[in-house]
């Protein structure tokens, strides 16, 4: 149950040298909570909602504030306990273990139906905490850029031999992940067209910087696209409707796109997902008087998205998954070959997973601009990717920053082992204003069960197996992270997933730079190993050249 009191405040993390907490241990997660609830992080921050339909960072206020208020008073030998957003009491542990400890709407197998979590949550004992919502690393849409980047790359060079001008790009929903889809798309060098139900959504990004212009129609926004190829550039246009309907109607036209997706926040059909017809005023009111009618209504308006997706595929363009389930919601509404084109993982993005490549986040907790543009200037001499320096040049240039600046690149174990222990050393040396977190999306390799997602299609058929993002979280918290989570739903809903994350303060101490080699050393090892176990011939590569190593041997900090 979501407390209507109190819930008009305006929550910003403390910027700054001076800690507000005992040690930047906790410090460190308390800025990042309250950085998730920033209003220019969250999409709904009144509600605690940080994105993905009802992804939340806290159950409700009070809990909320209890939480603040822990993590004031606790020491570095204690561990806080969080339960679906709820504190839950505090640990006596020591100075290696995590200060918090975090579950979220995990349900045991047979009970794990949106069905069940919805009656709990009505009953305030769950909360959906999406993927790094509850986990506090959000860092608006720029933490997913990099990655819908990546992916759209990728896609480039599978379907146009590597060059992706004068091709646009079909998709929907703007919120706080799909959000990052034009800005991303632009970048890779196509023009995209986003279809999204809420205007106050398109403008919040062209606000931000990831949307360039709005359409009033339909064919407007067919011609700024137009237009834009006639001039050799690559345009973003945000129009509203509703996908269904917009896709539907692009299908007669004459101007198809080249590649077709989706990120509307399908994978929750009560709260992410708005049916065809209705406005948002009466879908609003029905999800409070007919959730069960309006569930019912938006799957049937996914069935009618998904078969024009299948159209689009049928005429020989790449249609893919972009993980929101929306393949599942259609399959049960009647579509029965809603499988046929593929989930963006397993098209685009395994290969780099058996490369151990995972994502490498890093938040300046001062606050200070500058603190990311001296990392990012050290990293491009520390990272040996030579596309990393490529890609801050662009981010630079065109990423604004949304509450604590941060940034975020896709590297392999080396390299994310060598820039954490560089952030550490840097933060040693005085050369940043305060300490840096150094975290990850939730998606990753090893830290995900994700059937129809992150594992989708795994060569042995283990797809369902959750072992992996046990072992993945598991080992963060041996390894010394400073938080940690292991969430249940995220990406595609209750009964769907089975996810890990973490998140390591960098404050500059011996004993941290221990913790950062191991955890990040670890993650990326549980990844390649999962990869290899399945049978992926790169992935066991990658193991006998990466995996057990001592990084922390070698690396030079200053001493006090
Ligand atoms: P969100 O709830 O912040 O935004 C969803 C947006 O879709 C909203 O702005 C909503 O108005 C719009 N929308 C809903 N129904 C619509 C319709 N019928 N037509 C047009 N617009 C509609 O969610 P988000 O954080 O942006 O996440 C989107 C989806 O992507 C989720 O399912 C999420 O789980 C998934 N996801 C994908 C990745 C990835 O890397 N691909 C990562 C995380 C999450």
């Amino acid at each position: 149950m979501i407390s209507k009191k109190a819930n008009q405040r305006i929550v910003r993390a403390a910027r700054g040298p001076e800690c507000t907490a005992r040690s930047w241990q906790t410090e460190a997660p308390l800025r990042m909570l309250m950085n998730n609830l920033d209003p220019e992080v969250a999409e709904n921050p009144e509600e605690l909602i940080v994105y993905g339909g009802r992804g939340r960072a806290a159950r409700n206020w009070e809990a909320f504030d209890r939480i603040v208020g822990t993590l004031r008073e606790m020491s570095d030998e204690e561990t806080l306990l969080i339960q679906s957003g709820k504190p839950v009491g505090v640990l006596k542990t020591h100075a290696d273990a995590p200060r918090v400890m975090i579950a979220n709407s995990n349900l045991v197998g047979k009970w794990a139906t949106t069905e069940v979590f919805d009656e709990l949550e009505r009953q305030g004992l769950i909360m959906f905490g999406q993927m790094t919502a509850g986990s506090w690393t959000f860092i608006g849409s720029q933490g997913i850029v990099g990655g819908t980047f990546e992916t759209f790359v990728e896609a480039g060079r599978q379907h146009f031999g590597g060059d992706l001008s004068g091709k646009w790009l079909l998709t929907g929903g703007l919120g706080g992940m799909g959000g990052a889809q034009p800005l991303a798309g632009v970048m890779a060098g196509c023009s995209v067209l986003a279809v999204e139900m809420r205007a106050s959504r398109i403008a919040r990004r062209i606000e931000s910087g990831y949307l360039e212009r709005q359409a009033e129609t339909l064919g407007d926004a067919l011609e700024m696209i137009r237009q834009a190829k006639a001039r050799g550039e690559a345009v973003s246009v945000g129009i509203v409707g509703n996908a269904a309907e917009v896709y539907e109607q692009i299908l007669e036209g004459d101007m198809l796109p080249d590649l077709v997706t989706d990120q509307t926040a399908a994978h929750d059909p009560l709260h992410g997902y708005i049916p065809a017809g209705w406005t948002l005023a009466e879908w609003e009111k029905q999800r409070e008087n007919d959730p069960t009618g309006t569930i019912k209504a938006a799957k049937a308006t996914m069935a009618r998205q998904v078969r024009a997706m299948l159209a689009f595929r049928d005429r020989g363009i790449p249609v893919f998954d972009y993980g929101n389930n929306i393949r599942q919601m259609a399959l049960e509404s009647g579509i029965e070959n809603a499988f046929d084109f593929p989930g963006f993982i397993q098209q685009y993005i395994r290969p780099q997973f058996c490369r151990g490549r995972t994502q490498f986040r890093w938040v300046a907790l001062s606050g200070e601009v500058e603190d990311i543009r001296v990392t990012s200037a050290e990293l491009k001499n520390v990272v040996k990717d030579q596309a990393f320096t490529r890609w801050i040049d662009m981010a630079e240039s065109r990423i604004k920053f949304q509450g604590l600046p941060s940034r975020s690149y896709w590297m392999g174990l080396q390299d994310r082992v060598a820039a954490g222990l560089a952030l550490n050393r840097m933060v040693a040396e005085g050369k940043v204003a305060a300490p840096i977190v150094v975290t990850r999306d939730h998606i990753s390799s090893g830290s995900v069960a994700s059937p129809n997602r992150e594992s989708e299609g795994m060569l042995d058929g283990s797809d369902a197996i959750a072992d992996w993002p046990m072992l993945n979280a598991l080992s963060a918290c041996a390894s010394g992270a400073t938080w940690m989570s292991l969430h249940h739903g995220g990406g595609v809903g209750i009964g769907y997933s089975q996810h890990a994350g973490f998140a390591c303060v960098a404050d500059g101490s011996e004993a941290a730079a221990r913790r950062i080699a191991r955890v990040l050393g670890n993650d990326s090892s549980v990844a390649i190993f999962r990869h290899a176990d399945a049978g992926y011939e790169q992935a066991a590569k990658t193991a006998r050249d990466e995996c057990i190593w001592r990084p922390y041997e070698s690396a030079t900090f200053p001493r006090a």
